[in-house]
């Protein structure tokens, strides 16, 4: 089986990063959208315990307002990426010059606040991928990370069938889409819901890895 072709969604696979290794049976899971002030310590706390290391794509201007927890994600093994600015898409219908400050400065900002950290990568709001999207990253030599699961976690929630049922397709290679930002209602569903995946992938041998640049590059 070729594991590149688990690697990307559907939007990226006509430039597809390459794969430089792939430790078997490992997958990855991605949290977007946070850090949350509610939920991501829960999700720490529960990765922890399930001793898994994660990827967050957290929003810039967020991280911005809980530099604490951002500490935490790094100190605990996780890795880290932009997930833009500030979730807006109005740099997508602007000049590239726009596109690539509005990147840079979510970059710029994060290492302001968690100096030296590598960033794997730019993961953009929605997922959407434009040619100038790529030129930009191309040129600013950063990886466009997608991911070839999702569950639309943070539209429907996660409830425990529907979480089992999502795992149940998990393959080595898989980057995962969750999201560490949910509606109040949602949240502790959401973190029982990712135990029984978690658990679930492990039962099957699965293994979790935070993505790095040394696995992903153009
Ligand atoms: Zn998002």
């Amino acid at each position: 089986m070729n594991p590149l072709k688990h690697w990307l969604a559907p939007t990226c696979r006509s430039r597809a990063p390459i794969l430089r290794q792939l430790p078997s049976q490992s997958i990855f899971l991605t949290f977007d959208d946070g850090p949350c002030p509610e939920l991501t310590p829960l999700l720490l706390e529960l990765l922890s315990e399930l001793k898994v290391r994660a990827t967050f794509f957290v929003v810039a201007k967020t991280a911005a307002k809980y530099p604490a927890l951002l500490q935490r994600i790094l100190s605990d093994g996780h890795a880290l990426g932009s997930h833009s600015l500030d979730h807006r898409y109005g740099a997508f219908f602007s000049s590239e010059g726009v596109l690539q400050t509005w990147i840079q400065e979510s970059f710029d900002l994060l290492h302001s606040l968690v100096p030296k950290t590598e960033m794997v990568g730019f993961r953009p709001p929605a997922g959407v991928v434009t040619p100038p999207l790529r030129r930009v990253l191309s040129e600013m030599k950063i990886p466009l990370i997608l991911w070839n699961r999702r569950s639309y976690d943070a539209v429907w929630g996660l409830s425990q069938a529907r979480a089992l049922r999502h795992a149940k397709q998990w393959r080595p290679g898989d980057i995962v889409l969750l999201h560490d930002r949910q509606r109040l209602r949602h949240q502790k569903d959401f973190v029982n819901s990712v135990h029984s995946m978690i658990q679930n992938a492990q039962k099957n041998g699965l293994s979790f890895l935070p993505l790095s640049t040394d696995l992903t590059w153009q």
